[in-house]
């Protein structure tokens, strides 16, 4: 058999990021794609029930920006027109991180910001837009047709009048995000117990949008505090970024025991209470277009559905339902991308369907481990962090690889090469391997090259608009 399955009909279940990117590649292989989704889906950039996440902070790397332009050539390039901010990675971003404030040196990767409906919309309907792809809004999944060996279809339930109904298919794509039970269904198959982990600091996000100040203009830069692991404190954070219709998106994140709160007046209270006021300072004159949200679905949560014994045929699973990480560290996105390009890579390469299947799972779990190590051996640094897991990386040589990690951090702030580095590996844009290499060595003998910045290191130019605005305090040159 080879990768073309023109005339079988492909179901995707969920019609965010991981489902649509999955529909727009099925699209070139499939005779007919049907995606499903309990959400009736807006025909404009609006929040959704299904996607509450959206409310928050959603930064796009530009690793993932470029796994999107190889389903959906030219994607990016519409989400700047449409709005979507650049920033560059670090020279564009003010950051304070666990060691200290980051010199802003040249930029290496970047940052796609904009608001997530504005990207969900646009991501959707280019990537439905083939006459081969239908759309069912306002259609719960609530299992799978099959056994052990092969799923045939889906059991759908409409939301409107709870009439249920089966809709079979040669593939079923499960990209429910979080809220996956595929767990449970394949349980009941007879497929057998899937393992899985949990990392859960308990972080909690808080967010309030604001127009943006006159004063900021076009390219004032974005701002991150980052908790300090090391304390033995719950982690606080905090992120402003610029993003589409001129306003400034301002998330809050503490983990158990840090939470922020959830009333408007204590918003900016808690920002005045990071490692370093300057997102309290930056917003408090500044007009806010929301209220507080807040969520805590935030878990890393790991499946293993790699390591089944028995993977049924016609079934994948991608994107969140598959791993889903503290969002902090911003790589779901990237991982879904990846998920659903693995997806088109095995469509290519054809062989026989039980095989195809087994195979996208096991390139998914390779997408999907490095930001799961990422995120999980950070995360346990943080007090009362509740972990179940299997992978022994998260106690074997913790001590000594977190050493290791600390010594790149703190050295990345003062230190181009290693900064570099660190920028490869915190946007996946290359593999935490890359520190090994000669030269980031070599780099992290000699140390630091620049001088640790004390305050918030705005260009002269940026600390004069910040003078005009009355926000105004000694705050240290860029580099
Ligand atoms: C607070 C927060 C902040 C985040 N910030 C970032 C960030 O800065 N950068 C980043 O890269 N990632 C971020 N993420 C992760 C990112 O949102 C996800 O990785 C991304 O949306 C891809 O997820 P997905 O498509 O797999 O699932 P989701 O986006 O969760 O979508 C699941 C879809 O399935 C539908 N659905 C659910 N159950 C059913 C069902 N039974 N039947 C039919 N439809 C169903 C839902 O309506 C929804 O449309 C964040 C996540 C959270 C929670």
């Amino acid at each position: 058999m080879t990768g073309s399955r023109t005339g079988g009909h492909a179901v995707v279940l969920g019609a965010s990021l991981a489902g649509v990117l999955a529909a727009a590649v099925l699209a070139r292989h499939y005779g007919a794609v049907t995606v499903v989704d309990r959400d009736d889906l807006p025909l404009e950039p609006r929040p959704r029930t299904g996607l509450p996440q959206a409310r928050h902070v959603h930064q796009l790397w530009s690793s993932g920006g470029r796994a999107i332009d190889r389903i959906l050539p030219g994607m990016t390039a519409e989400l700047f027109a449409a709005g979507a901010r650049r920033i560059g990675i670090p020279r564009q971003h003010v950051s304070l991180t666990a060691f200290g404030w980051q010199h802003r040196f040249p930029e290496s990767q970047y940052m796609i910001s904009c608001g997530r409906p504005l990207l969900d919309h646009l991501v959707r309907r280019r990537a439905l837009a083939g006459e081969r792809v239908t759309l069912r809004g306002g259609t719960q999944a609530v299992g799978v047709t099959g056994d052990a060996r092969r799923v045939t279809g889906v059991r759908l339930r409409s939301v409107a009048d709870g009439s249920t109904s089966e809709l079979p298919a040669d593939l079923v794509v499960d990209t429910t995000g979080r809220a996956s039970v595929m767990r449970r269904w394949l349980a009941g198959l007879g497929a057998g117990e899937t393992p899985e982990d949990v990392v859960d600091s308990g972080i909690t996000y808080a967010t309030r949008t604001f127009r943006m100040p006159d004063w900021a203009g076009d390219d004032f830069p974005g701002v991150s505090i980052h908790a300090d692991h090391r304390d033995g404190q719950p982690g606080r954070n905090g992120q402003l970024l610029p993003i589409d219709g001129g306003r400034w998106i301002v998330t809050l994140s503490g983990t158990r025991g840090g939470e922020p709160p959830a009333g408007d007046d204590d918003f900016l209270r808690f920002a005045g209470t990071l490692r370093d006021p300057i997102i309290a300072e930056l917003v408090a004159a500044a007009e806010p277009l929301t209220s507080v949200q807040r969520s805590r679905s935030t878990a890393n949560r790991r499946l293993y559905y790699e390591a089944l014994p028995q993977w049924p045929d016609g079934l994948v699973v991608l994107g969140d339902a598959v791993a889903a990480f503290n969002p902090v560290y911003g790589h779901g996105m990237v991982a879904a991308a990846r998920g659903a390009g693995v997806l088109e890579a095995e469509l290519r390469r054809g062989g026989e369907p039980g095989e195809f299947a087994r195979r996208v799972m096991r390139g998914v779990a390779a997408v999907v481990d490095e930001p799961w190590t990422l995120a999980t051996s950070q995360d346990i640094c943080f007090p009362d962090c509740r972990t179940v897991s299997r992978d022994p990386r998260l106690n074997r040589h913790a001590g000594t690889r977190q050493r290791f990690a600390d010594l790149v951090g703190a050295t990345a702030t003062r230190q181009p090469v290693v900064s570099a580095a660190v920028v490869e590996v915190t946007t996946l844009s290359s593999s935490s391997e890359c520190l090994g290499a000669p030269e980031v060595v070599a780099a992290l003998r000699s140390g630091p090259t620049h001088p640790e910045l004390r305050e918030p290191p705005f260009t002269p130019e940026e600390r004069a608009r910040l003078r005009r605005s009355g926000r105004g305090r000694p705050l240290a040159a860029t580099t």
